[in-house]
């Protein structure tokens, strides 16, 4: 049994968050994948530090690097060890927010908040007894060269997963980033805004997976979103149409290309809450299903 298992931005949130994530990594030896985003709120200020005039963009940089190191000064992680990993992602901010902003800069300094988010997660799983390995996705989810929403190449990244990812799993639990990728020439991409739901598809195809976790803040898709509408219900299961009609109109728990590796190779998803992943019901792996929690 192969589960990927992705957690958006509100489920590394803070210290706590992460610690969470690791506790349902550790407690569920399906999961063999994890694919992050970036911490909460960070993609944004990413985007802010090109809008900036060069003189603001170094507090702006400032102000990312400090949300990250307060966050793994409550992770009780090993000082040396951390830094050696992180540093050299801080200077990569320093170096391109002083550059001119173009589409594939601007992928570059925005890939950095999922590097850094899923390089606190693997230290933080090794801290919890995960035999965790951190994967750069840049090097498995090769794309074209339409910056900002770059379209995936599949058969690449079927080849590449099946040659770097499989020997791994026999060992270790892999950690790898949501939102990214690379040209074939190693120039960094993106798959557009919410992205890293459609990575972990892009995953879940090209290893084929069983099992597809979606892990967010709400305990699964509801008839209009929650965090507006206070009497939304959980929909206790969807079929593909339905979900896509859902996303497409705004519904942003999943991102709409989701579905379609899934549907390809008939991978159920499941969309659970970080905060509550016991709530959940039994799996129908039937083709064109979406299974959803059930409170
Ligand atoms: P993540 O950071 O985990 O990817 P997102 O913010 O992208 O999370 O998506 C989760 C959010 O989607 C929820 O907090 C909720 O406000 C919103 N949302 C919008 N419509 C729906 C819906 N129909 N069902 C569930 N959540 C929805
Ligand atoms: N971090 C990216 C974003 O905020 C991708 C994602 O969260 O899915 O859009
Ligand atoms: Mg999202």
């Amino acid at each position: 049994m192969l589960v990927v298992a992705k957690f958006g931005g509100t489920s590394v949130g803070n210290a706590q968050a992460f610690k969470q994530v690791a506790n349902i990594v550790h407690n569920n030896i399906k999961i063999r994948v994890v694919v992050l985003s970036a911490i909460s709120g960070v993609t944004n200020k990413l985007i802010e530090i090109f809008k900036q005039p060069y003189n603001n963009r170094k507090n702006k940089c400032l102000d990312i690097i400090s949300l990250h190191e307060n966050i793994i000064s409550q992770l009780q992680l090993n000082k040396n060890k951390i830094t050696a990993l992180t540093q050299p992602l801080f200077n990569e901010l320093f170096i391109i927010s002083k550059l001119t902003a173009t589409k594939s800069l601007l992928d570059q300094l925005l890939s950095v908040g999922e590097r850094l988010s899923s390089m606190i997660m693997t230290e933080v799983l090794k801290q919890y007894d995960v035999r965790a390995i951190f994967v750069d996705a840049r090097n498995l989810i090769i794309t074209d060269d339409y910056f900002g929403k770059a379209t995936p190449e599949l058969n690449e990244i079927k080849f590449r997963c099946q040659d770097k990812i499989i020997p791994l799993l026999k060992e270790h639990i892999i950690v790898t980033q949501g939102f990214i990728g690379s040209t074939a020439e190693g120039v960094t991409t993106t798959l557009g805004r919410g992205g890293s739901d459609y990575s972990a598809a892009l995953f879940a195809e090209a290893l084929n997976a069983n099992l597809l976790e979606i892990y967010t803040d709400v305990k699964g898709v509801y008839t209009g979103d929650p965090m507006l509408i206070p009497n939304a219900q959980v929909i206790p299961i969807l079929s593909f149409n339905m979900m896509e009609r859902l996303s497409k109109s705004g519904a942003k728990v999943l991102h709409p290309d989701t579905l379609f590796p899934c549907v390809r190779m008939n991978i159920p998803i499941m969309v659970k809450s970080t905060f509550a992943p016991d709530i959940t019901l039994k799996i129908l792996a039937n083709n064109c299903l979406l299974i959803t929690s059930k409170v």
